[in-house]
């Protein structure tokens, strides 16, 4: 992030309403409830999100394409010879160590499961079991379990923080400045209301992620067009302006 004022911590509650307003108001202006974009299952999600990392969507995207036109079941890429799946997915970055390591999580399932490659039966998990199901397979982090349980069709409400998301946060002192992104993912979903279902839980994701992309840019963010300037400490610094009367207090933690 680029040099600038650090937003000091606010206390829990403060950092819940806070959120909630960011969200009101994002959902707002980007135009919530937002389509899911996905249809796939499960492991088909799970494979998706591996062949992703550090990867443009057009080429994870292709990867993914040539893996299924080649492969027609996750037991034939378990299966096969390491090349043919590396020759498969080339167009990704790093073909070389995605390929053995997609092998060996379809593998790891097949052991526990017993029986064919499936993640279909995480849908009678309670959330934080299914995470840490994933999150127990070798390369799985918060965010690729996230997207696996929120964006595939078995919708569970478990929040992804990308990298758009979690600049939006730290800025608005949601989370402190030293904060990663895979920490920043209990802290998150902490400040959300326990009872919200897959898709609030996808358009708070998805509304952060937009305001990343649009407007609260790594360099210059456009803080004077902002629609929750009056709630960043971050921008309100920034623009040398004092927070309002009414902006809650801060803590130090
Ligand atoms: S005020 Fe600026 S730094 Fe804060 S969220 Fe808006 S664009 Fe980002």
């Amino acid at each position: 992030m680029p040099a600038s004022p650090t937003p000091v911590l606010a206390d829990v509650a403060t950092r819940r309403t806070r959120a909630l307003v960011a969200h009101e108001r994002f959902c707002t202006h980007y135009g919530a409830p937002f389509r899911f974009f996905s249809d796939k299952d499960a492991l088909s999600e799970l494979i998706s999100a591996l062949l992703s990392h550090r990867t443009r969507n057009a080429d994870s995207h292709r990867a993914y394409q040539q893996l299924r036109a080649r492969f027609p079941t996750w037991d034939e890429v378990r299966d096969a010879p390491v090349a043919d799946v590396e020759a498969a997915i080339s167009s990704c970055t790093w073909p070389e160590q995605k390929a053995p390591r997609l092998q060996a999580v379809l593998r790891e399932i097949s052991t526990r499961c017993g029986g064919p490659c499936t993640l279909d039966f995480l849908a009678d998990q309670p959330v934080a079991d299914a995470r840490a199901w994933l999150e127990s397979l070798p390369g799985v982090g918060p965010k690729t379990s996230a997207a696996t349980l929120l964006f595939s069709t078995l919708r569970i409400p478990a929040m992804p923080v990308d990298s758009h998301h979690h600049r939006v946060a730290q800025r608005l002192a949601l989370i402190g400045p030293k904060t990663g992104p895979d920490a920043a993912h209990a802290q998150l979903e902490a400040l959300l209301p326990p009872g919200w279902d897959a898709q609030q839980v996808y358009d708070h994701h998805e509304a952060f992620m937009f305001h990343g992309q649009k407007c609260c840019y790594f360099h210059s963010p456009a803080c004077g067009r902002c629609v929750v300037l009056d709630q960043c400490p971050f921008g309100l610094a920034r623009l040398g302006q004092a927070a309002p009367a009414a902006y809650p207090s801060q803590g130090s933690a």
